[in-house]
């Protein structure tokens, strides 16, 4: 990991998140083939003549022959006790109290006309529902109403119960499984989504399976075949970079050498010590491009014991105190015991301390700097975290995601030839992540612009 970004909130990533998208335009697709369904149903069943509307009417006519003419309470008593009904006869210049009401016993109470939902009308009948409560309605020659209400059985409501739980219970079941077959489909993506992170963060090794069809393995297969040839370029462009780095290392020493060597008064002191110091640097530079990459090849070239990291960081501070430079240290009680390369975490100690001093003073050239030691919570639990922090300019954001690769120097105006003489080689922090990396750790870095920076190198405990 280079470079920390903020992600956002939950709610907003819930928001963003295709899977739930793609849940809500399932969901509202199968209400609305439902609706659409049951209002086609509904328009069928109100048309005229079918069937069952013949018969319905056919129905409803015999249960008025039955209860006489002029309608008799007795009969139609009889009947609604028979049928589990409610019948009532409304005059022909009703005010709204019906003439007569007879009923079955142990009805429910009365439907309020609201509830219910006509699904058969003609000049004569009229036929409305709501679950299993049927009401129909016959006008009668003399202009008045005959309204049969049907019941439902104590047993029929019970099943219906039954039945709106059962649809209840199917569809979340069909929901659930609807969720897990998305999940399943859009699997390609979160593969892909982890993978480019990983890339991102460095790890040019890392491949997505390639098992789904479709349009997701095409996009599967173009991003392996993307970061392979992006891996192919890069290890070629190291390969020059160390194949020139190897070459150079003995001509260099041969050189160094010989100016050793050469009499006295063969050119001016001056000229052979700056020629003595330039070799020294590309030594120094081979030097660390060398030890970057077999660290990186091979961590096996750590030499590993029993290390107290505590003791090494306060041996870095010692050594600046003698600078006069003093740095705030935050030290856990007591040792801080790792397997590691003291030598290797000393090079990362010295080298993010010095850079602080290089690179962290504050615009009024005060220079604050604090290093940090802990054990590491939570996600971290389990390693160590060592923080070093400057309260300098701080790195720009264009440039911090790059701070840790080799040759990289946010500010470019301070070259190798700056005569303030702190520029470096850029190779500090490509080190210091080479030997984190091959201890097993990672390091980051967090920097705001006029506040400081703080590079956290995160250590695993063994
Ligand atoms: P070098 O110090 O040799 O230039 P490094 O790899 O150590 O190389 O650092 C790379 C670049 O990162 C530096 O040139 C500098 O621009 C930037 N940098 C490193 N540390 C800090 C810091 N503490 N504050 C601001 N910039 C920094």
């Amino acid at each position: 990991m280079t470079e920390r970004r903020g992600r956002p909130g939950f709610l907003l990533r819930l928001s963003r998140s295709l899977f739930l998208r793609l849940a809500l335009v399932v969901v509202l697709t199968a209400v609305a083939i439902n609706t659409a369904n049951y209002a086609l149903l509904m328009d069928l069943r109100s048309q005229g003549d079918t069937a069952i509307n013949r018969n319905l009417v056919q129905y409803v006519h015999y249960l008025a022959e039955e209860i006489g003419q002029p309608a008799d309470a007795d009969k139609a008593k009889a009947l609604a006790q028979r049928l589990r009904m409610r019948i009532r006869l409304d005059a022909p210049s009703g005010d709204g109290q019906p003439s007569w009401e007879v009923s079955a016993e142990g009805l429910a109470e009365d439907m309020p006309e609201k509830y219910l939902r006509t699904w058969y009308s003609s000049d004569t009948v009229q036929a409305a529902s709501i679950h299993s409560f049927h009401r129909i309605r016959l006008r009668m020659a003399d202009g008045g109403h005959l309204t049969f209400d049907l019941h439902p059985t104590p047993e029929e409501r019970t099943l219906n119960k039954l039945y709106a739980w059962a649809s209840v219970g199917i569809c979340l079941l069909l929901l659930i499984a609807a969720a897990l077959a998305m999940r399943w489909l859009l699997r390609p993506v979160d593969w892909l989504t982890r993978a480019a992170g990983a890339v991102r963060d460095g790890d040019l090794t890392r491949r997505v399976p390639e098992t789904r069809g479709g349009e997701l393995r095409e996009l599967s297969r173009t991003f392996n075949q993307m970061v392979a040839s992006l891996e192919r370029a890069i290890s070629a462009q190291q390969r020059l970079v160390l194949d020139v780095s190897h070459e150079l290392r003995t001509p260099i020493t041969r050189l160094r050498l010989q100016l050793e060597m050469l009499p006295g008064g063969s050119a001016p002191a001056q000229t052979l010590e700056a020629m003595r110091e330039d070799l020294l640097e590309m030594e120094a530079m081979v030097h660390s491009i060398l030890e970057a990459a077999s660290l990186r090849h091979d961590a096996g070239t750590l030499r590993l014991g029993q290390v107290d990291l505590a003791a090494l960081a306060v041996g870095a501070v010692e050594r600046l105190r003698a600078t006069g430079v003093s740095v705030e240290l935050r030290l856990p009680e007591g040792p801080l015991r790792l397997r590691a390369d003291a030598d290797k975490l000393t090079t990362v100690l010295r080298n993010l301390l010095d850079n602080a001093i290089k690179y962290g003073r504050a615009a009024d050239g005060s220079c604050r700097i604090e290093l940090d030691l802990g054990l590491g919570l939570g996600l971290k639990a389990g390693q160590a975290v060592l923080t070093v922090r400057d309260h300098g300019p701080g790195i720009r954001p264009d440039a911090l995601p790059h701070v840790f690769e080799p040759f990289f120097r946010a500010d470019a105006a301070r070259s190798r030839g700056a005569d303030d003489g702190q520029g470096g080689f850029g190779l500090g922090l490509c080190l210091c992540q080479a030997i984190v990396q091959a201890h097993g750790g990672s390091i980051a870095v967090e920097s705001e612009p006029g506040e400081g920076t703080a590079f956290i190198a995160t250590l695993p405990l063994r």
